[in-house]
């Protein structure tokens, strides 16, 4: 059986091969980047006095992608991040904000009780929107955004984005709508379940700032 699925992997693989090489030569782009410009970061507050983290160097690569004024960052007033999440400055303090103005006490108010951590799936990422080839780079290719697909209290409880948003116990749903709808406005895309098949499982939250108008929030 394992022998006959890694036959038809290679075959799959000479396939991709086949169909990149009767190509016009010129390589489809993986993402676009037109109108894309790395966010200038005019960073209030520096992450490091928000909690644990670590700044990384300014980088460009030359697909596009890139970060100026990234930290990487452990935690952020007081809740802790499942995994670092290499973002910029702004985001961080985004975050910071919206914990203090929306998260904790949205928690306090249903729960009794702060939020501990935040289960963080992507921040920065070289790749097109939704994973899509050929579709416009990512802000997460400029580490201006973050996913985050769970939250959990102080005692231990989680609140799961994918399980909780339709069908989980009421308090969650409160909670989850409450604090997605108020993180529109200081972020400036927030993006989760009923968004489209991508976001089913997460809160997509950046600072993407060229579009101009107000924030776009579904
Ligand atoms: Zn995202």
């Amino acid at each position: 059986m394992g022998q006959r699925l890694n036959l038809s992997f290679a075959t799959a693989l000479t396939f991709a091969a086949f169909l990149s090489a009767c190509s016009t030569g010129v390589e489809k782009p993986y993402f676009r980047t037109e109108g894309v410009a790395t966010p200038v970061s005019n960073c209030s507050v520096d992450p490091q006095s928000l909690g644990r983290a670590e700044p990384v160097a300014d980088f460009t690569d030359p697909s596009g992608c890139g970060a100026r004024r990234a930290y990487r960052v452990y935690d952020v007033s007081g809740i802790s991040f499942s995994q670092p999440a290499l973002i910029r400055c702004e985001l961080a303090d985004t975050l910071a904000e919206w914990i203090a103005g929306t998260v904790q006490p949205r928690a306090k108010a249903i729960y009794g009780q702060k939020i501990a951590s935040f289960k963080v799936v992507a921040s920065y990422s070289c790749r097109p929107r939704n994973g899509k080839s050929g579709a416009k780079l990512s802000e997460h290719g400029m580490a201006n955004a973050i996913d985050i697909a769970g939250f959990t209290l102080q005692d231990g409880r989680e609140i799961n984005v994918e399980r909780d948003w339709y069908s989980g116990p009421a308090d969650n749903r409160t909670f989850l709508r409450a604090i997605r709808s108020e993180a529109c406005g200081p972020f400036h895309t927030v993006l989760g379940p009923g968004a489209d098949i991508e976001h089913r499982d997460h809160f997509h939250l950046d600072l993407q700032r060229e579009r101009g108008g107000g924030p776009y929030c579904r």
